[in-house]
């Protein structure tokens, strides 16, 4: 008797966790030291979460183990809701937010409560991979739209364009970007947002970076250019807050939702189906919304997050044949390795290689949906000298480094 996986999974690819892992962690049991630039958690990098996060959360527990209300604890739902509104996010109540655990879990939901088999998601390429698999998982298709590196990695809205059918049903906004660090200007949202408007489509807007940006970026929230489509905005306390591991996210919804009101029963049910988010989780996002963010300190010149992706950006490009676009948002750079220059025909294999011989762990583009083997992600997290070293033996193996 053998049990084997859904068959709904043998599309589904994930490989920000994807089999690379499992040699990362063989090494580790074997004594050796490895580099995890593979995943964007800041606790393994030396950021502390908040104190007044922590202390408000001890501070909650003992009022912390029931089930909540499904969509969150209302003090929880409302901080978002302000938030919000200072963001100029169109008339945010406490109904139209849900809480979860983390983004993840409610991009999940989201799209499962959207899809019918066969139905498409545009979704940016590369992407932040969860956005595909799900998409999948739900019986969709996700149709990925190129993203354009010559031009700061913006979308290409010709072939955004070109890519919308009558099964299209949503369109997928990563801004800021991960992996590529773009911060989107005005009319490049606005160019998205027409699309979506004259296809009638839902808009998902991941902002989970949304205060993580760098020199004279600007992040603007889709739905503050937008309050005639329905979009969900999703944000949590991961990436801005550093506090991944409590899995604080929220989900807000904007625009006509009279239009949607049967798509947000759907969503409705999916999460009471979960019961509610874990609920001392809920209570950090009532603590961190209700203080001022220390964000703004790291990203500044001189702070930490900035000095990081400076030295990152440098020392890739002083790499022969890679380049990197400057990344002006998010923790992560998204350097191309000139084919003409080292042939790389699986990047996987490449990662994996890299890993064996320098024990530095990173992502490789396709990874990201990204269509040829000729990029890889490295988080900016580690300190800046930490980054230079990696980097620097990153590219002495790339120099030696042939595929058969
Ligand atoms: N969205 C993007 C673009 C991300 O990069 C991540 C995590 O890396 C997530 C969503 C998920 O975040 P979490 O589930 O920790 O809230």
């Amino acid at each position: 008797m053998e049990f084997r996986q859904s068959s709904k999974l043998s599309e589904v690819c994930y490989e920000i966790r994807g089999p690379v892992i499992e040699h990362a962690n063989a090494l580790e049991e074997a004594g050796h030291s490895v580099l995890r630039l593979n995943t964007g958690n800041p606790a393994l990098f030396g950021f502390e979460a908040p104190e007044e996060i922590v202390q408000d959360m001890i501070r909650m527990l003992p009022q912390a183990h029931g089930y909540t209300d499904s969509r969150g604890i209302l003090s929880a739902r409302r901080a978002v809701a302000q938030r919000c509104q200072a963001q100029g996010l169109p008339e945010v109540g406490v109904d139209d937010v849900f809480l979860g655990n983390g983004v993840s879990e409610l991009v999940s939901m989201a799209v499962q409560a959207l899809l019918e088999d066969g139905d498409e998601v545009l979704v940016p390429a590369p992407d932040f991979p969860l956005w595909t698999a799900v998409t999948t998982l739900a019986g969709g298709r996700a149709v990925h739209y190129l993203c354009d590196e010559s031009a700061d990695w913006y979308p290409d809205l010709d072939d955004l364009a070109s890519k919308i059918t009558d099964r299209t049903k949503a369109l997928v906004i990563i801004n800021p970007n991960n992996p590529t660090g773009a911060v989107y200007p005005r009319e490049i949202l606005d160019g998205m947002l027409d699309l979506a408007r004259r296809n009638q489509l839902m808009v998902f807007a991941d902002e989970i970076y949304d205060q993580i940006v760098y020199d004279d970026a600007e992040h603007l929230p889709a739905a503050s250019l937008a309050p005639d489509l329905v979009v969900l905005t999703f944000g949590g306390l991961s990436k801005t807050y550093r506090v991944a591991g409590f899995r604080s996210g929220w989900l807000v919804v904007t625009g006509p939702r009279q239009h949607a009101r049967n798509y947000l029963e759907g969503l409705t049910m999916l999460a009471s189906m979960r019961l509610c988010p874990n609920a001392p989780a809920q209570y950090a996002i009532q603590a961190a919304l209700g203080s001022p963010n220390s964000i703004r300190e790291l990203t500044a010149p001189g702070g930490r997050l900035y000095e990081q992706r400076d030295r990152a950006w440098q020392k890739l490009n002083e790499i022969p044949g890679v380049s990197c676009v400057k990344p002006k948002g998010a923790l992560y750079a998204f350097p191309r390795i000139d084919p003409a220059v080292h042939k790389i025909h699986d990047d996987e294999r490449f990662v994996l290689d890299l890993l064996l011989r320098e024990k530095i762990q990173v992502v490789q583009g396709t990874g990201f949906n990204w269509p040829s083997p000729d990029h890889f992600r490295i988080l900016t997290l580690p300190h800046a000298d930490e980054l230079e070293s990696a980097i620097g033996r990153i590219g002495r193996f790339l120099t030696g480094y042939r595929q058969g």
